[in-house]
């Protein structure tokens, strides 16, 4: 039984959907007006564990996921006048991310939704809400009333004093009754991309945008909501505010939040120079699938401390995981079963599974799958791994790739490098750069692929991706590119 940390009601609670055949999720998606760094990325890791371990565990899953492209960020560095412009400029961070997050495997949404397209459902939710009197308008600015809210700070806890101070440094609200008091619709601003609408011309506040997306697609009442630790003030607090105000039904039954991902002590932020993009770190060598590694490595509620270290060791661990599957993919194996290997298996699966029912505990169910490969290898190197059991073993590491995501890397095809022609079928004619054991691999591999055995071509093409070699095949024969 699956048990998650649920923010709302301060305790670790056994996950129950209201649909028993699917999972509702949404999750606050990232602000376009810049590349996101990998401490954004440690967020997006943990919803995407998340989701994989709920599919793992049989659920259906409907998730989404919105993009904020209007904000004071956006607007400010676009430069834009017009939402021309400005969807000009955050359309190539959107598709920025979304390459990030294909490299480190995270699974996309089943719905994107760009808070520039769901304005007219972000006006009808301010309409209802002023409709019940939760909101003024100041300026041509709309705000919502948080005294007339009798739920507020149940998420975050805070009492009065507390949402005051966090109030104080909520930098995108302006001019309100009552310092707490935040946002829904602002005014328009000279030279500033803008709407029309029964509420004035102006644009919506960051937190109407996920309360009136999430609730179009997902319904009133739904099953999980997740962000990092930061957003639980004031965003979620507010996403709360509104939506129960309006519908007078629970929002969301279980908020999950991350921990951040720091730096010497501080969290990695853009405003703190203190941060590393995914791109940043490819340039420094560094393998998507290993970053993916790191941040996977420690549990989601801990703090992750970023080091190169972190990276280099994430990387070994990787390597021999890979390293292992090529080995029980390719190892002349006698049919039957050995004495242990099964037992191994089995044991291995259910302590993996027991560490993921506890609140995701990564670091231990990693620990689990590395305990196995040890004990897989001993009986490998002696002989008593038998046929059965590397078929068990194969069925296991695709079960524990269905949530870690971690056992075939990335591969990136870079310019220059040279060709390998195949004449005939497979017999293959080298270029004499390509060292002896690149040439026995690229040759098993299209005997693999002959055979029709893709499989194994495939695991063939990641070792020699490991030992530092991209191929491709082409119509004239195997391309080879030095990485
Ligand atoms: P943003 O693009 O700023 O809206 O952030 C996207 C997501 O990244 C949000 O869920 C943030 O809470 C999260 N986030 C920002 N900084 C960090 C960090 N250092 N570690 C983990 N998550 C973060
Ligand atoms: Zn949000």
């Amino acid at each position: 039984m699956l048990k998650i940390s649920n923010t709302l009601s301060g305790k670790v609670e056994e996950f129950q959907p209201l649909d028993p055949q699917q999972v509702r999720i949404y999750t606050c998606g990232p602000t376009v007006y810049d590349h996101a760094h990998i401490g954004n990325f440690r967020t997006f890791v943990f919803q995407d564990v998340l989701k994989r371990y709920l599919r793992f565990k049989g659920y259906a899953i409907f998730h989404v996921m919105n993009i904020t492209d209007v904000d004071d960020k956006t607007i400010r560095n676009s430069g834009a006048s017009t939402l021309a412009q400005l969807r000009e400029y955050t359309s190539r961070y959107s598709a920025a991310f979304f390459e990030d997050c294909d490299k480190l495997r995270i699974l996309r949404p089943d719905v994107v939704a760009h808070a520039t397209e769901h304005i007219p459902e972000m006006a009808a939710l301010i309409q209802t809400l002023a409709a019940k009197g939760y909101t003024y308008q100041k300026e041509g600015s709309t705000y919502f009333k948080i005294a007339q809210f009798k739920d507020y700070g149940k998420l975050s806890k805070l009492d009065a004093e507390g949402i005051m101070a966090g109030a104080r440094v909520d930098v995108d609200e302006y001019g309100k009754q009552d310092a707490r008091d935040f946002v829904l619709w602002k005014a328009a601003k000279n030279g500033e991309p803008h709407w029309e609408t029964a509420l004035g011309p102006g644009r919506p506040g960051w937190h109407v945008e996920c309360s009136a997306m999430s609730m179009k697609y997902l319904g009133e009442s739904f099953d999980l909501h997740c962000g990092a630790v930061d957003l639980v003030f004031p965003h979620h607090e507010n996403e709360i505010a509104q939506s129960e105000a309006a519908t007078e039904k629970p929002f969301v039954r279980y908020w999950m939040h991350g921990e951040h991902l720091i730096v010497d002590g501080e969290k990695m932020a853009k405003s703190k120079g203190n941060f590393y993009t995914l791109r940043d770190l490819e340039e420094k060598g560094f393998d998507p699938l290993a970053v993916r590694y790191a941040l996977q490595s420690v549990p989601y509620r801990r703090q992750l401390n970023f080091t190169f270290d972190l990276l280099h060791q994430s990387g070994k661990s990787l390597a021999r995981l890979q390293d292992f599957k090529l080995r029980l993919t390719t190892e002349k194996l006698r049919p039957g079963s050995g004495p242990k290997a099964g037992e191994a298996t089995a044991a291995a699966l259910q302590q993996f599974e027991k560490a993921m029912d506890d609140d995701l505990n990564t670091a231990q169910a990693l620990a689990a799958v590395f305990d196995w490969v040890r004990d897989l290898n001993t009986e490998l190197s002696e002989g008593r791994l038998c046929e059965n059991d590397r078929q068990a073993a194969l069925r296991a590491l695709e079960q524990f790739n269905q949530v870690l995501e971690l056992w075939k890397p990335a591969i990136h095809v870079k310019a220059g490098g040279g060709s390998i022609k195949l004449s005939g079928s497979a017999s293959v004619e080298f270029l004499s750069e390509v060292d002896e054991q690149i040439r026995n691999l690229i040759e098993q591999r299209s005997q693999a692929r002959s055979a029709r055995n893709f499989a194994l071509a495939d695991q063939l093409r990641d070792r020699i991706y490991e030992l530092g070699y991209i191929i491709e095949d082409t119509k004239e024969g195997i391309r080879w590119k030095k990485r």
